[in-house]
């Protein structure tokens, strides 16, 4: 029995790897440009960390020509659920984030290195590891679950490193002979490494981010394919980003320490190892702790919260790369209209060790982002996720567009736009006031300020109706005249008068206007005035002035 024998009686189905390695040929892509790959598994989950991960890996292959591609990792079979894929797929559209080559669907792919999914791919992963069996660098391992539980216990009372290793590897002293015959006698097995590493020996390993590491060579013989047929993620990570032709594997630093046996595997298959870049993940402070975002604590680990609370995707966006790379708040400081496709990122200036998340950063770009869009925008974007999350918004919203588009063009356009808007989901609490059904449904409240007085509330409004609002006046004018009313009412018509001399006016033209203001809107706070009565127009600010004096 010779080792091509062996190989024959495991897996005499398979290919020989040149088959494979034929029909995926190299890549045409010019110099310097970069294959990533996002790679996660469908669990219906996608975290914000992925959606960090893929952010990075497309934009680098973006910015270099390179390819961006989506490969499913369902070779757990265990962990996976219906429409896993969708939900990722979705994910990535949703942020724009849509990868060049792979999964499109829960069956579809585009793109030559197809298969995209694992679990289509086990022909593939089979003629690599009958390769390997054939040069004596693998072997089937008879080991049930029991002894290997036994081995980990002895392990645990010597106080040794756990594993299947240098003595403990008791199947890699099989003769063929003896493998042969068990195989023939149908006991169950799976397929092992054969590692050549010794544990003793170091490796020396630059990686992108996390710079020079010294590690241990790895000396453990793991499995490469499992009793369901399927391989590890080990295995099928150095096999599918062979055949992938991925030049840059960028992945969540919890795979670091697997890169000894990742650059094993690759050396031993005859492969050129892809350069690696190990992202540090996204952490939360909890109560004083740092730990990571996670699925079962933070609701901001799902990337679906983001969108179901509609933080404009840009923003979700840039506030990652702000993680990425600290230069880039800078850079969009200085690039305020450009989008974030120009920015250049390094990932040699990504942090080694992993950023807090900042929800406060987050909705404060969200709201300098809804800041920069026109009505138009805002219009749009608002009634997409409304239509998903709040029908009274959509009502709203709809029910008169070019009224909604005025109440959204406050002090929008201008140099300093309105950026009281962070997320969708606050825009109908922000607006609704400027609504009658809205404000006249609601019991009101007038929050009054310094003038209390309902009799003078009462002169101040009809006044200023009677005498000195005109809807043609520009905002000059209407400003004069509201100095005007405050004059003739004994208020001075200067705050600055007033602070010079008290006791000669009864309080200043800033107390008049928040009687007009909360009179009109049940509000101390809202942006310009004078847009807002623009918009109105006399006859419904008169119908809310006297609702207000009936109050
Ligand atoms: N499926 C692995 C994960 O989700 C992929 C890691 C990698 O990018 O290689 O963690």
């Amino acid at each position: 029995m010779n080792y091509q024998e062996l190989a024959n009686l495991i897996f005499p189905e398979a290919k020989p790897i040149s088959y494979y390695e034929e029909k995926y040929p190299e890549r045409n892509l010019k110099e310097g440009a970069i294959v990533t790959r996002f790679a996660p598994s469908p669990t219906g989950f996608v975290h914000i960390g992925g959606l960090y991960q893929s952010l990075i890996a497309k934009k680098l292959a973006q910015q270099t020509g390179g390819v961006f591609f989506l490969r499913i990792e369902d070779t757990d079979q265990k962990r996976e659920i219906d429409n896993g894929i969708t939900e990722i797929v979705e994910s990535l559209k949703f942020f724009d984030i849509q990868a060049d080559e792979g999964m499109i669907s829960e069956t579809e792919s585009k793109g030559n290195y197809a298969p995209y999914k694992q679990s289509q791919r086990k022909e593939i992963y089979q003629a690599y590891a009958k390769y390997l069996i054939e040069q004596g660098k693998a072997y089937p391992c008879f080991c049930t679950p029991e002894e290997i539980e036994e081995i980990r216990a002895k392990q645990e009372t010597a106080k040794i490193r756990h594993g299947y290793y240098g003595i403990w590897a008791k199947c890699r002293n099989y003769t063929l002979e003896e493998m042969a015959e068990k195989i023939k006698n149908n006991e169950d097995y799976i397929i092992r490494f054969k590692s050549p590493g010794r544990e003793d020996r170091k490796i020396k390993h630059h990686d992108i981010i996390k710079g020079n590491i010294d590690f241990p060579e790895n000396d453990q013989d793991i499995v490469i394919i499992k009793a369901d047929g399927l391989p590890t993620y080990h295995f099928a990570h150095a096999v599918d980003d062979h055949l992938m032709k991925t030049t840059h594997v960028i992945r969540g630093d919890e795979w670091l320490s697997s890169v000894p046996l990742h650059l094993q595997l690759f050396h031993e298959l005859g492969f050129k190892a892809p350069k690696y870049a190990h992202i540090a993940p996204i952490m939360k402070n909890d109560n004083g702790n740092k730990r990571k975002l996670s699925k079962r604590k933070d609701l901001e680990a799902a990337v679906s919260y983001y969108e179901e609370e509609g933080i404009p995707e840009v923003a979700v966006k840039e506030y990652l790369l702000n993680i990425a790379n600290s230069n880039f708040e800078n850079w969009r400081r200085a690039n305020q209209d450009k989008p974030i496709d120009e920015f250049e990122l390094q990932l040699s200036k990504m942090s080694v060790s992993g950023a807090l998340f900042d929800m406060v950063k987050l909705l404060d770009i969200g709201k300098t982002v809804i800041s920069r869009m026109t009505a138009q925008e805002v219009y749009e974007k608002a009634l997409v996720w409304a239509k998903k999350h709040d029908e009274e918004l959509v009502k709203m919203l709809e029910q008169d567009k070019q009224y909604s588009l005025k109440v959204l063009g406050i002090e929008r356009g201008n140099k300093k736009p309105r950026k009281d808007i962070s997320k969708w989901s606050e825009l109908k609490e922000n607006i609704a006031y400027l609504y009658d059904e809205q404000f006249y449904e609601q019991p009101q409240q007038y929050p009054y300020q310094v003038i209390q007085d309902k009799e003078e509330i009462e002169k101040i409004l009809t006044l200023y109706l009677e005498k000195y609002y005109n809807e043609k006046d520009d905002k000059q004018t209407w400003f004069d005249n509201i100095k005007e009313l405050a004059g003739q009412m004994g208020y001075s018509k200067e705050v600055k008068e007033f602070k010079e001399n008290p006791g000669k006016y009864k309080a200043h033209v800033g107390d008049v206007s928040t009687v007009l203001r909360v009179a009109l809107t049940g509000r101390t706070n809202t942006p310009d005035m004078y847009e807002i009565m623009q918009i109105f127009g006399k006859e419904r600010i008169a119908k809310r002035f006297e609702k207000a004096m009936k109050q």
